[in-house]
């Protein structure tokens, strides 16, 4: 197996060029693991861990760009203020260990149902960054899940960066899970309330081939919830979206969890998410 280092994004992007059989790795807590399983054997593997574009993240009016290369604890540690949705998924990623090397971008990389950045990138609007040496391209989170650990990517793109809309209005992620830490999700969901534009934003982790929004329930809330006068959520509200973001999974029986076990807690975590986000808004 052929090890490419490159020094820089140009040289990355033509190495890939050259070789898209070559596999990217940055913190490679999903790579190696498939490696040493053999569940995999690249051609090639591209290290960017050297490529100084990557590691940071910038602000503009739009959002937060962040770098391919920047792990969960940055994400925790840095921003958690602007992205709480993120922050808070992020600190359900694995161990200290798993959160310093595993990136947000790895996570998408990986496109696996149950990553945890997913749900959030999805309520939030966010967008990818995808280059090759051909141009750059933006890529809705909701169009880059393609299949089971499948995505948009071209065979010669890698991901420059994730955009992540920073929003006025609280956020909320959970997840369910055999136990507190290390786990994969069984289920898991993200909610973001943009106050200005009055949308609720969803996504569903997990439960169905790709993580995916529940757009009527989006739709319903959006509707329903008390915006000006910012009462508490009207009765049956609350558990009505539940019910579509529920109806919105197409989750299977596996070894770690049942498909109706699926379905019922996704209503559940959907309704308290949205019950919490409501409380910190009426509080703001
Ligand atoms: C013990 C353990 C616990 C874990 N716990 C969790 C958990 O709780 N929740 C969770 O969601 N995940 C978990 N994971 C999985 C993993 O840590 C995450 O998916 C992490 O985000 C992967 O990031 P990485 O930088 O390590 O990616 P890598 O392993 O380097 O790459 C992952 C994938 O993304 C691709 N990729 C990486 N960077 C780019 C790029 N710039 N452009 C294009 N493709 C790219 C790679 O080719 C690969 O397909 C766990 C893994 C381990 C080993």
């Amino acid at each position: 197996m052929d090890f490419l280092q490159p020094d820089t994004w140009q040289e990355a992007l033509a190495r890939k060029a050259e070789r898209p059989g070559a596999v990217p790795i940055a913190g490679g807590t999903d790579v190696m693991v498939e490696i040493n399983f053999d569940r995999r054997r690249p051609e090639a593997l591209l290290d960017l861990t050297r490529i100084p574009e990557l590691t940071g993240w910038e602000r503009d009016e739009h959002g937060i760009r962040l770098g391919a290369n920047v792990t969960y604890t940055r994400v925790i540690e840095e921003l958690g203020a602007d992205l709480p949705g993120l922050a808070m998924a992020s600190r359900t990623v694995g161990s200290p260990q798993i959160r310093n090397r595993g990136t947000i971008a790895g996570n998408v990389g990986a496109a696996s149902p149950a990553g945890d950045a997913h749900p959030i990138l999805l309520a939030s609007n966010a967008s990818v960054e995808a280059e090759s040496v051909r141009g750059t391209r933006l890529i809705p989170a909701a169009e880059f899940y393609l299949g089971v650990k499948r995505h948009a990517l071209e065979p010669d793109e890698l991901i420059r960066a994730v955009l992540v809309p920073v929003y006025r209005g609280p956020q909320q992620f959970s997840k369910i899970g055999t136990r507190n830490a290390m786990v994969i999700a069984v289920c898991s969901f993200g909610l973001a309330l943009d106050v200005t534009a009055r949308r609720v934003g969803t996504g569903i982790g997990s439960a169905a081939p790709t993580p995916r929004r529940a757009l009527a329930a989006e739709d319903f809330a959006a509707q329903a919830l008390p915006w000006d006068s910012r009462d508490p959520i009207p009765e049956g509200v609350a558990a009505q979206f539940g019910e579509l973001v529920s109806q919105a999974a197409s989750p299977i029986d596996d070894v770690r969890g049942g498909a109706a076990y699926r379905r019922h807690a996704l209503a559940v975590l959907a309704r308290r998410n949205l019950s919490w986000a409501w409380k910190e808004y009426q509080c703001a």
